[in-house]
């Protein structure tokens, strides 16, 4: 950072501390990764000076020919990787890009039913304290309390029930495969439209590793940051010509201004990066991955809210020890395991607190941990959750992923 160092000392020594945490922690946060050298090129180049509004051909602002052929390999990557007909990579946000979608599908005070937050949902699928909670009536499906799998019957009921215009299927927490086909037959069947935010897994659909949500969805929303290993931002696609306009408007100048086109050449680099047979790969061994830090954990005696994962995440019950989510963040925190508290299904404690814990393989995967150590990871884990009043405990598994971390450099070219 030579020159945000001379210019900036503030923000350069900031930015040294962070690439340096993220060296020092084993980055187990499922929705994070961590982009290629030439992804953070592309995000931190001259696009960002560049005012586009409109879309390619038309624009608002001269001089956009350049970004134009940018756009135009992020969208026609995007529709090829996900075998699609029509891609908008404007949205700024996964929450933009659900924001738009609604904008697109619904009026203000429509019906749609959506994941609640805390059986695994996200805060954009209707929660009272978002827009979407707020414009729209949003009413929730969730988990059966058996299997901890999606409740598909009980929503089937609600559906019919209500009538609702958009059902949205799609999780933040979820870590089994969710079934396309059934969500756009009991969507369907009530004349609603089906939009599937699969911001997660889209990773793992690029790759065939998770059902695609296409034919069945009418509308598919994602981030393009999670295991799709891009830039943080929004995409939003669809096969509908009718509802590809729509979107279209509804991203601009519907919710946004400029696009920023930085990003969007970032994502046009994650795209061509995730075309390669290498990224199957890739996310094979996420899969793979995921599966051994469950074992790790079942190992070390804790529990897999619905017995396992299927993708690349697992959300651990964390009630067999006396360690809530939060304390279990910063515990595992002070030996280098970088996790994020989450509800588990029928949650007895607030939000804030938890009982437990959501921890993925995407961003540990790209930094080359191999199944092995993953299952060691889950282990660990599991022994400093039990162990937590022991320090000489804590310290032996603070030097073991100090020594796990040594064997898989993070940006060694920086
Ligand atoms: N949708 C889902 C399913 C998510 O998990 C997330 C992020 O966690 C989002 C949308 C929102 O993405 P962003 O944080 O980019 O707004």
């Amino acid at each position: 950072y030579d020159h945000v160092a001379q210019s900036d000392p503030a923000v350069a020594a900031a930015l040294a501390q962070e690439l340096d945490r993220q060296r020092r922690t084993i980055e187990l946060i499922a929705s994070e990764n961590i982009v290629s050298p030439a992804v953070l090129e592309a995000v931190g180049s001259v696009l960002t000076n560049k005012y586009a509004e409109g879309y390619p051909r038309h624009r608002y602002y001269g001089g956009c020919e350049k970004v134009d052929l940018v756009e135009d390999l992020a969208r026609d990557r995007a529709c090829e990787l996900f075998g699609c007909a029509h891609a908008n990579v404007q949205p700024h946000s996964g929450a933009n890009a659900n924001l738009a979608a609604y904008m697109a599908l619904l009026e203000p005070g429509d019906t749609v039913i959506g994941m609640s937050l805390d059986q695994g949902g996200h805060l954009t699928h209707g929660s009272p304290v978002n827009f979407s909670g707020r414009l729209y009536r949003f009413l929730s499906y969730g988990l059966d309390p058996k299997t901890e799998t999606i409740d598909y019957d009980g929503l089937e009921r609600l559906a019919r029930e209500e009538r609702p215009k958009l059902i949205v299927g799609g999780a933040s927490a979820y870590p089994r495969v969710i079934d396309f086909e059934r969500l756009a037959a009991i969507a369907h069947g009530v004349g609603a439209k089906l939009m599937i935010d699969m911001a997660h897994i889209a990773g793992l659909v690029a790759t065939g590793a998770h059902p695609s949500p296409f034919p069945h969805a009418d509308v598919v929303t994602s981030t393009t940051h999670k295991t799709l290993r891009g830039p943080r931002g929004g995409l939003i696609l669809t096969n509908d010509d009718a509802l590809a306009k729509a979107i279209d408007k509804a991203v601009f100048p519907g919710t946004q201004g400029g696009p920023l086109m930085h990003v969007i050449a970032g994502k046009a680099v994650a795209f061509g990066e995730a075309l390669q047979p290498e990224f199957a790969a890739y996310i094979a061994h996420v899969v793979e991955n995921a599966a051994a830090l469950g074992e790790g954990l079942v190992a070390g005696g804790l529990r897999l809210v619905s017995g396992g994962t299927d993708n690349h995440l697992c959300l651990v019950d964390l009630t067999a020890s006396d360690v809530t989510g939060r304390d279990a963040e910063r515990l595992l925190d002070s030996v280098g395991l970088t996790v994020n508290k989450n509800a588990i299904p029928g949650e007895p404690r607030s939000p804030f607190v938890t009982s437990g814990i959501r921890v993925g393989s995407a961003a540990g995967t790209t930094r080359g941990f191999t199944a092995d150590e993953f299952r060691e990871i889950g282990w660990l884990i599991a022994r400093a959750v039990f162990g937590k009043d022991d320090e000489a405990e804590l310290a032996a598994i603070r030097a073991r992923t100090a020594e796990l971390l040594a064997a898989h450099p993070l940006y060694p070219e920086l």
